[in-house]
C-alpha cells in the first residue's frame, strides 16, 4: 500500500476523487509496495486500480487514459532501505553527535540508485529485489564496487556476507542492464594492484559498465582514524596515472575514456583538472567527477544573461576544497558579467577543517564568515548546503541565516540559477 500525498488539480486522479491520504492498494491485482510499483504498473493505457479512501471506503477503478496524460498523484517517499555494511570510511560514522536523526541513517537503496543516481552496494538485495530490478529494467544503476576481489570488498564493507559484485553485475547485464560504478579509494586496501584488478575486471564486463569513478576516501575529525586514513599526494598521483592508462586504452577501444578521477583526486594529487571534453556527458558530476569543468561550461553557455550584474560586488561562499578551484570559475564569471566576485572559502567548524566540501558547511560557519561583510551587494551560497526544508546540516534555517547577516543571500548550484533572477537591488 502507498499513500497519496498530493493530487494535481484538474488531473485524472482528482476526477476519480483521489485525495491526500488515499491508500493505493493494488494495480491489476498486484499489491503496491512503493513508488516503483506505482510508476511501472501504471505505465499502461488501461489498468484496474484498487484504493482505500481516508473514510475507509474501498473502490476499484477501471482506468483508460491516453498514455501522455499523467494520473496526477504524488505518492509518499519510500521507506529507505538500510545499509548492511559497516565501512570504516562511512560518512555516518564521521558525523558528530547531536545532528538531525535522519542524517544518521545509512541508506543503501537500489531504488534510489535508479531514481536519483545514489550509489548502492547491492549487498542487501533479497531475491524479490533482484527480480524487480530485472522486471522493471532498473537501468542504469549506480553501484559502489570499491573492489572486485570479493575478499577485499568484504573487508572494505566490513560485511562477510557481501555477495560477489562481479557475479551480480554479470547477472543483471545478462538482462541488458547497465551501470555507473564507483571505487572509493582507501590507501593500502583497494589502491595499487587491487585497483588495477578492479578496473581490469570491470572493463572485461564490456558495455554494461558505462563508467567508473575513482574517489579518494574522505574523513572527518570523528571518523575511525585508527582504521582508515586519507591517501597521500603520491598515492593520489599513482591513482591518476592508473586512470590515465585506462582512459588511453578505453579511448582506443571504445572511443570514450570510461574511467574518471573525481576532482578531489586531482586536488589531492596537486594536479590540474582534465579538460571539459574528457567528461563527455558528465554522467558522474553529482559524484564530484568533472564538477568544476561542468560549472565552467554552464557559465559560458549562460554568459549573455550576466551582463546586468556589471559593477556589482558578489560574494561567493564555498568549501575550502572548491576554494582552490573556484578562481578559475570566477575569472570566467567576471569576464561574462563585469561584476566583481569575492571568493569566501569557509572552514567547516562542525566537522573540522579536513571536511572541505561546500555541501556540508554548517549555517553557523557561514554566518561567522559573513559577519561584517556589508560591502557586498549579494552573497551566493552553495545550493547543496541546505536540504529541501531549507535547513543546513547543523539545523540552522536559511531564513535565520538570512536574518543574521548584513547582505542579501541567494542559494546557487551553477551561478545561472541565482544570477538569472536579476541583479541585487
Ligand atoms: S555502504 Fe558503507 S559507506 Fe555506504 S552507508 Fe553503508 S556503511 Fe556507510
Amino acid at each position: 500500500m502507498i499513500k497519496v500525498t498530493a493530487v494535481q488539480p484538474g488531473s485524472i486522479a482528482e476526477e476519480l476523487g483521489l485525495r491526500t491520504g488515499t491508500e493505493l492498494l493494488t494495480v491489476n491485482g498486484r499489491e503496491l509496495e512503493d513508488f516503483l510499483d506505482w510508476e511501472f504498473l501504471t505505465a499502461d493505457e488501461e489498468f484496474s486500480l484498487a484504493v482505500r479512501q481516508p473514510d475507509g471506503a474501498e473502490i476499484e477503478f477501471e482506468i483508460d487514459r491516453p498514455l501522455d496524460e499523467p494520473l496526477g498523484v504524488t505518492v509518499e517517499p519510500p521507506r529507505i532501505r538500510r545499509c548492511a555494511n559497516r565501512c570504516d570510511f562511512c560518512f555516518v560514522d564521521g558525523l558528530p553527535e547531536g545532528l538531525r536523526d535522519v542524517l544518521y541513517i545509512r541508506d543503501d537503496d537500489y531504488r534510489l540508485s535508479f531514481q536519483y543516481g545514489n550509489f548502492a552496494t547491492l549487498t542487501n538485495l533479497k531475491p524479490w529485489d533482484v527480480n524487480r530490478i530485472v522486471e522493471y529494467r532498473l537501468s542504469p544503476l549506480y553501484v559502489s564496487v570499491h573492489a572486485t576481489d570479493p575478499v577485499v570488498r568484504r573487508w572494505l564493507l566490513r560485511n562477510p556476507m557481501a555477495p560477489d559484485v562481479l557475479e551480480q553485475l554479470r547477472y543483471f547485464a545478462g538482462y541488458g542492464l547497465q551501470f555507473h560504478t564507483q571505487i572509493v579509494m582507501s590507501p593500502e586496501v583497494n589502491d595499487g594492484p587491487v585497483l588495477t584488478r578492479s578496473l581490469t575486471d570491470l572493463y572485461a564486463l564490456g558495455d554494461p559498465v558505462l563508467s567508473v569513478s575513482i574517489v579518494p576516501v574522505g574523513l572527518t575529525e570523528f571518523s575511525k582514524h585508527s582504521r582508515v586514513r586519507e591517501p597521500t599526494l603520491q598515492e593520489c598521483r599513482r591513482a591518476t596515472e592508473e586512470v590515465e592508462r585506462w582512459q588511453d586504452r578505453a579511448g582506443r577501444d571504445r572511443g570514450a575514456p570510461w574511467v574518471f578521477g573525481a576532482d578531489e583526486l586531482y586536488l589531492r594529487a596537486d594536479l590540474p583538472l582534465p579538460p571539459a571534453e574528457l567528461y563527455g556527458d558528465f554522467e558522474q558530476v553529482e559524484n564530484g567527477v568533472g564538477s568544476v569543468r561542468f560549472l565552467q561550461g554552464r557559465i559560458l553557455a549562460d554568459a549573455a544573461h550576466f551582463r546586468e550584474w556589471e559593477g556589482q560586488r558578489v560574494g561567493v561562499v564555498t568549501g575550502t576544497s572548491m576554494g582552490r578551484l573556484m578562481p578559475e570559475v570566477l575569472e570566467l564569471l567576471t569576464e561574462a558579467s563585469g561584476a566583481r566576485f569575492d571568493l569566501i572559502p569557509v572552514e567547516n567548524s562542525l566537522f573540522g577543517p579536513r571536511v572541505t566540501t561546500a555541501g556540508l558547511l554548517p549555517g553557523a560557519s557561514i554566518r561567522a564568515a559573513l559577519e561584517g561583510r556589508d560591502e557586498l551587494d549579494l552573497v551566493l551560497l552553495p545550493g547543496e548546503s541546505v536540504n529541501d526544508d531549507g535547513l543546513f546540516i547543523d539545523s540552522m534555517s536559511a531564513e535565520s541565516l538570512a536574518a543574521s547577516v548584513p547582505t542579501p543571500i541567494r542559494f546557487s548550484k551553477d551561478f545561472n540559477d541565482a544570477l538569472s533572477l536579476g541583479a541585487a537591488a
